[in-house]
């Protein structure tokens, strides 16, 4: 998640910045504090570090930095600055008509920072390049071009964009039975359903035996297979089929062996 970096404090009891708190590179009051080995010039780790890559001696006085004396970090100075009381950093970049109304040790704003309101944040939705003070975060989210949603059917993630096409279509979206038996079921499983289904369409089981081309729902059909007159007489005409199938088997049989 993106956070802006902060250079300049803006320092409520500017009495209590001395001299002895700034840093004689960059003139601002030293964060992390360094010290030469006279012990006398305060310098940002950051600022000392650069400075250390030119010459390694303190840039002010030029005492030598060597191993046996290394930049110290000055306990004193830090105390000091940690104790000067700051206005939230966001103050500086807002142009919204509230700004943050926190104001405390400059020791506590890290801590604050993590959950000031006006934090200017990216949006965290991959895609999206929004940047939006941490107060407008969920009004935003809820409405970015590049959220996504859960599908509680799948579980699978899907951008918003989608939402509707993918509820159409998901494969685990819960369906009412075609043929309003009552029973729902994930889409996927339809096929099984209708094996099953008592008002799905079914052909009379006799359809070759008995060739009846009856059509019926399939809780119907054991109504329908008890009619044994309407099955009779197609059953005789099949057995009368059958017979004169042997006959022609048997003649052509006959005159092959002869
Ligand atoms: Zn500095
Ligand atoms: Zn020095
Ligand atoms: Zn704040
Ligand atoms: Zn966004
Ligand atoms: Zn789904
Ligand atoms: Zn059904
Ligand atoms: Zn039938």
């Amino acid at each position: 998640m993106f956070t802006m970096t902060f250079k300049r404090h803006s320092f409520l009891n500017p009495d209590k910045v001395i001299d002895e708190l700034i840093c004689a590179i960059c003139q601002e009051v030293a964060s992390s504090p360094m010290r030469c080995g006279n012990a006398e010039h305060i310098f940002c780790n950051s600022c000392l570090v650069e400075s250390l890559k030119q010459k390694q001696q303190c840039p002010h006085c030029r005492c030598k930095f060597t191993l046996e004396n290394p930049p110290q970090k000055s306990r004193l100075a830090e105390a000091l600055i940690n104790s000067l009381t700051v206005s939230c950093d966001t103050v500086s970049l807002s142009n919204d008509p509230v700004s943050c109304q926190w104001t405390g040790k400059l020791s506590d704003l890290d801590q604050h920072m993590r959950v000031c309101d006006f934090l200017p944040l990216s949006c965290p939705n991959k895609g999206c390049d929004e940047i939006v003070l941490r107060r407008h975060m969920d009004n935003h989210r809820s409405k970015c071009p590049e959220r996504s949603f859960t599908c509680v059917d799948c579980h699978e993630v899907v951008k918003c964009t989608l939402k509707e096409e993918h509820e159409e279509t998901c494969e685990y979206r819960v369906v009412d039975c075609r043929n309003t038996c009552g029973a729902r079921f994930p889409f996927f499983d339809r096929y099984d359903h209708f094996k099953i289904c008592p008002f799905e369409v079914i052909e009379c089981p006799f359809i070759k035996s008995a060739k009846c081309g009856y059509l019926g729902k399939r809780y119907q059909m054991s109504e329908h297979t008890a009619d044994i007159a309407s099955h009779f007489v197609g059953l005789l005409r099949k057995v009368e089929e059958l017979s004169l199938e042997v006959e022609e088997l048997k003649s052509g049989q006959q005159t092959t062996f002869r």
